[in-house]
């Protein structure tokens, strides 16, 4: 039946036994939870770079279970239905994400129809044109049934430059403390092009520690980062040793302020001292050579893009997904017949039908789902972390908000909701994740 694939043929982003094949899109650990040394259930399909870093993320892992997938081009694979035993012919291809290092959507076709699953993806149209001339050739042919879509930021709220401004923004915070030392909160992944354009900017290495220096190597950076603190002012530590505290117990010995790059607001209240940015920002950004030059509709985001919440710490707006009008202009190149959203967050999951439901012919938006009513976004108790539930279904769109719209308010919690969620769909994942 189109729109609808069979149970125990393939899995994304999932680990649990019981599927003919894997599928990663990407190395970030919200989505190889599950995964180990031992895991050994069947081939794992994904990009180059990423199977490139398993013996490090991973050591001991069996490496002939990975497939390498190239980009942009159909590949295609025999399976067999577990309830007929006759063959099923999956079709599949990968396309940038442009998400971290070595991150891919995957589309799928068969005789259950066609679906594209993004992963976690950023969709700047400036950046992403080979990318999306794949994309348009492949749904010019193959009509998409349905999109799993990363959905983190499916909300108005949500709007920021793209990377290559925030990465500006970035330097010219640095450039305004010139006598202080820097740390930027980064993952075991992603960033990169950041880090790499901080350095270019300053003319100054990047401190990493050893774990992300031999990540740096792997991903071909040789000479642009070090785990010499000598040698820089400018570290980039994980992000969870990231905080207020550390920030004021590095104070005590060297005038420090920290950085952190991510779409999300840090705190809901900011800091009310003296701004010794303002004035700098846009001086910065537009009267300089940088290339390419601001763009009006950029320029209006950049006050909103910086926030100064503390004397020594700062969050800006560079994010490796994509914000609320790059998701609705993705919608609309695709225009799926449905689409589910593949990310929620601790307390309040987007259908991305609510807002962009009209593309798809949904007239009758589903209601926003609070998922934990009353635990707030997760700042109030940890400023420093969100967490967000995701899973996807193959089952049909309409069925499934018909579904959701009557769990809610039925007192089941959001872990029986989710459990319950998992007995029924066929191909699925279920995370619990960083939004990074
Ligand atoms: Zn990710």
């Amino acid at each position: 039946m189109v729109g609808e694939m069979e149970s125990g043929l393939i899995s994304v982003d999932r680990w649990r036994s019981g599927s003919q094949a894997y599928f990663l899109t990407h190395m970030h650990s919200d989505h190889t939870r599950g995964l180990s040394p031992n895991w050994s259930h069947a081939p794992l399909f994904c990009s180059r770079t990423t199977a490139s870093l398993f013996p490090s993320r991973f050591p001991g892992f069996d490496l002939s279970l990975l497939r390498v997938v190239p980009l942009s081009s159909w590949q295609s694979l025999s399976l067999r239905s577990p309830s007929s035993g006759s063959p099923v012919l999956l079709h599949f291809m990968a396309i940038d994400a442009h998400h971290c290092p070595g991150s891919v959507m995957f589309m799928f076709r068969g005789e259950f129809g066609c679906f594209l699953y993004t992963g976690d993806f950023r969709w700047e149209c400036d950046d992403n044109a080979a990318a999306k001339t794949t994309l348009v050739t492949a749904i010019n042919e193959f009509p998409v049934d349905i999109l799993y879509l990363d959905n983190t930021y499916c909300n108005p709220i949500y709007t920021f430059p793209s990377r290559q401004v925030a990465a500006n923004l970035v330097a010219d915070i640095i450039l305004s403390h010139p006598s202080h030392d820097i740390v930027i909160g980064v993952d075991t992944l992603g960033k990169e092009d950041l880090l790499v354009h901080l350095s270019r900017i300053l003319n100054i290495k990047i401190w990493v520690w050893p774990e992300r220096l031999r990540t740096m190597h792997l991903l071909g950076f040789q000479d642009i980062f070090t785990t010499d603190t000598s040698l820089t002012r400018v570290r980039a530590v994980p992000r969870y040793s990231f905080s207020i505290q550390t920030l004021e117990g590095l104070n005590l010995m060297c005038p420090t302020i920290g950085i952190m790059p991510s779409g999300l607001p840090w705190l809901k209240r900011p800091f009310k001292g003296e701004d010794k940015l303002s004035g700098s920002l846009l001086a910065a950004t537009t009267c300089n050579n940088r290339k390419p030059a601001v763009k009006e509709k950029e320029l209006l985001l950049l006050q909103g893009a910086v926030h100064h919440f503390h004397d020594n710490m700062f969050s800006v707006n560079y994010s490796d997904h994509s914000c609320y009008e790059e998701i609705g202009e993705f919608i609309n190149l695709v225009k799926p017949k449905s689409m589910k959203g593949i990310v929620a967050s601790s307390s309040c999951y987007v259908d991305p039908l609510y807002y962009f439901g009209r593309i798809c012919g949904v007239n009758q938006p589903p209601e926003l789902l609070l998922l934990r009513p009353g635990t707030g976004t997760g700042t109030t108790r940890d400023p420093f972390r969100a967490v967000r539930i995701k899973s996807y279904s193959t089952k049909d769109e309409t069925r499934v908000s018909k579904k959701e719209k009557r769990r809610k308010g039925d007192g089941h919690s959001s872990l029986e909701r989710n459990r319950k969620r998992r007995a029924r769909i066929q191909v699925k994942c279920a995370k619990i994740a960083e939004v990074d």
